[in-house]
C-alpha cells in the first residue's frame, strides 16, 4: 500500500518537473520575440534626397548615404555635381 503512495508521488514529481521544464522552456523560447520588442527593430535609414525614412535594407546605399529609390540616388548626385 504504502509502495503505491510513493510511486504515486515518484509519478506526480516527475510530471510536475517536466511540466515546470516545459513552463522554463516556453518562457525561455519566447524571449528572443520580446528581446526584439525592446529593440527598435529593423535599422531605418534617411533618404538625403527627399528625406523619407525607411528600412536599410529596403534603401539604396551610396556609400554612407541612403536613398528611397535610384531615381533620388542620382538626383542627389546630379545636384551635388553641380554644387
Ligand atoms: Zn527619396
Amino acid at each position: 500500500m504504502s509502495l503505491l503512495i510513493i510511486r504515486l508521488l515518484v509519478f506526480v514529481l516527475v510530471f510536475w518537473a517536466g511540466w515546470r521544464l516545459w513552463q522554463y522552456w516556453q518562457q525561455a523560447r519566447p524571449s528572443e520575440k520580446t528581446s526584439d520588442k525592446d529593440d527598435p527593430g529593423p535599422k531605418m535609414v534617411k533618404c538625403q534626397e527627399c528625406g523619407v525614412h525607411l528600412p536599410a535594407d529596403e534603401a539604396i546605399q551610396s556609400g554612407d548615404l541612403h536613398f528611397c529609390s535610384i531615381d533620388h540616388r542620382d538626383a542627389y548626385q546630379s545636384s551635388s555635381d553641380k554644387d
